[in-house]
């Protein structure tokens, strides 16, 4: 595994609309585990291929366990999601909140996503499968799946003025109102 250089707004990689895995073979696996490095070694909530500068419909999820003082119902915490070829097959509710993108550093924005999503896919392996996100995981789903078709989340701030410049210093406290995706 290593950890690949991320692709910056600016790069056209990250604004094409990224092609469909074909091949699930031990090039694609080597991808996977690269991305999932990468993802961990920034940190953020997850990655896309195209931040890696790789047009496949590929990506890695992975929310951080809660401190034990926390109680969560959220099942997908701790556990890695890789999701190839995904697709939002049913969305519900609104949820409105700020993220930031590992592609797009320094900058956190206001971003109104849907509050649960459901997702088909496939994993590493092919192998289809579902997932049902409700809030950080649902706005991590849908974050992810818009790299995959060219799209930052500068592109959904309503205006100017709901995007903000942070300290370097502020970010790893603010992992919950802020994610990094
Ligand atoms: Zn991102």
């Amino acid at each position: 595994m290593s950890v690949r250089p991320l692709a910056e707004s600016g790069d056209p990689v990250l604004r094409r609309k990224a092609k469909k895995v074909r091949d699930f073979g031990p090039a694609l696996q080597e991808l996977v585990d690269d991305m999932v490095e990468t993802m961990r070694v920034a940190p953020g909530l997850g990655l896309a291929a195209p931040q890696i500068g790789v047009s496949l419909r590929v990506a890695v999820i992975e929310l951080p366990e809660e401190e034990e003082e926390e109680e969560s119902e959220d099942r997908h915490r701790g556990k890695l999601y890789v999701i190839c070829k995904p697709e939002i097959v049913k969305n519900w509710g609104r949820q409105e909140g700020e993220e930031g993108c590992l592609s797009v550093p320094l900058y956190v924005g206001e971003v109104t996503r849907a509050e649960r999503v459901v997702v088909k896919a496939q994993d590493r392996h092919g192998k289809p499968f579902r997932i049902r996100g409700d809030g950080l995981m649902a706005r991590v789903l849908q974050h992810e799946l818009d790299h995959l078709d060219g799209k930052l989340f500068l592109d959904r701030v309503e205006s100017l003025d709901k995007l903000y410049r942070i300290e370097p210093s502020e970010d790893e406290e603010t992992e919950e109102d802020r994610p990094i995706i």
